[in-house]
């Protein structure tokens, strides 16, 4: 936790620490009023415009001429808002990522600052990361002096599907001036208060689903010998797909085909016509890509073939894997140990097989996606993301803009 002050540092950084301690009020204020009114993604509208109104207030113009130190623009990728700060010396272009979106779930805590749309909800945390993402604007507009070259602050949508990296990148957001490196954190309450998870390569997995038709022949259910039962070739399917990680993913690798959706059958007597089933695929791997998308497809078919059955597959490669590069990560654990201030503070061992769009970022420009620990069981704020009950603890705000001002120090320094 930042409780104590650094001794070792020189004036500058515990200077960073003290600014950012004082614009604490402002970040949770920010994070709360954003939490009060979550958006589904590509509709962040109210979102947008609350950054778009703290930027104006800070000097900042609404303007594409690169010349402004101060700019931004709006309806980037629908919802989208990129704030770049330009100092006065010539430098590297660090890219920050926040995104802005929320779920659609309908929120059970009792809070003051309870969201005010109904079965909308604020149940990962990003409300949090654009109030980071904000005080980090904050600050850098008011320290230009401080770091050479060039900081985008990129508010994204959508994270939560159908997803905003991509068409924000597509728009050109990395463009004019050239992104060098991007970062970018997910306050994570599988994390306590106080730590970071940062490593270098994969930190999250891959996202694909299935979805996938069996056609049989139905029927009564004493006459088998007249149907092609679309349950028992749909079981063989579902059995058979666990061998995709048991025996054709190397085991050094990770992976997982998960079948979360089965659905066949009206009576017990009637031999069910089709069944539908759909499901997940995850992996760290890029080398993966297509290969397990191949094995599903050959088992299904030659399982299919087998009984005279036939079926309809559709496949779709959500996100990447979301791969740290090792330089960059670098940077954010010297950076993360000096605000955590205890190498046990620091957790390598943070990879998930949940996804994150920010993988697209990453796959265009060298960085580091990392985890903010924000857990903290006594106050009751460590319940899983995306439960109806998520909240977390609000200290980790400061330490998410430190970490970023920090950064953009070091990297542009
Ligand atoms: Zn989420
Ligand atoms: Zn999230």
């Amino acid at each position: 936790m930042v409780s104590t002050f650094p001794h070792t540092h020189s004036v500058d950084v515990s200077q960073i620490r003290l600014a950012i301690r004082s614009l604490q009020p402002q970040l949770v204020e920010w994070r709360r009023y954003l939490h009060q009114r979550p958006e589904l993604g590509f509709k962040e509208q109210q979102t947008a415009n609350f950054v778009a109104q703290k930027l104006q207030e800070w000097g900042f113009e609404q303007t594409l001429d690169t010349s402004v130190p101060l700019r931004y623009q709006t309806g980037i990728a629908k919802t989208g808002i990129v704030a770049t700060i330009s100092s006065n010396r010539p430098g590297p272009v660090l890219g920050i990522r926040a995104d802005m979106d929320a779920l659609p779930i309908q929120e059970e805590n009792e809070v003051p600052y309870r969201s005010q749309h109904d079965g909308i909800m604020h149940a990962c945390g990003h409300d949090g990361h654009t109030a980071i993402a904000l005080g980090t604007a904050y600050y850098l507009a008011h320290h230009r002096e401080d770091f050479a070259g060039t900081v985008k602050i990129i508010f994204q949508p959508a994270e939560e599907g159908p997803g905003g990296a991509k068409p924000m990148i597509e728009e050109g957001v990395l463009k004019n001036p050239d992104v060098a490196a991007i970062i970018g954190l997910h306050l994570w309450n599988n994390l306590p208060l106080g730590t970071v998870g940062v490593r270098t390569g994969a930190l999250m997995a891959a996202v694909e689903v299935f979805q996938c038709t069996i056609f049989g022949k139905g029927g009564h259910g004493a006459m088998p010998h007249q149907t092609v039962d679309s349950i028992v070739v749909s079981a063989q399917i579902v059995n058979a797909l666990q061998t995709i990680v048991a025996r054709n993913v190397d085991p050094i690798d990770s992976a997982v085909v998960t079948v979360g959706k089965f659905h066949a059958g009206t009576a017990h007597n009637v031999i069910a016509d089709t069944a539908k089933m759909s499901g997940t695929v995850r992996y760290f791997n890029p080398k993966l890509e297509g290969y397990v998308e191949k094995r599903i497809e050959q088992i299904i078919s030659g399982i299919c073939q087998s009984h005279d059955a036939s079926y309809e597959l559709e496949y779709l490669q959500l996100y990447p894997p979301v791969i740290n590069d090792s330089k960059i990560a670098e940077l954010v654990r010297s950076v993360a140990l000096e605000v955590v201030e205890t190498p046990a503070g620091l957790v390598p061992e943070c990879q998930t097989m949940g996804g994150e769009d920010m993988a697209f970022f990453l796959q265009q420009v060298p960085g580091c996606y990392f985890f903010l620990g924000s857990a903290n069981p006594s106050k009751d704020l460590a319940y899983p993301h995306h439960h109806p009950r998520f909240d977390f603890d609000e200290t980790a705000l400061g330490m998410g803009a430190e970490i970023f001002v920090r950064c953009v120090e070091k990297f542009c320094g």
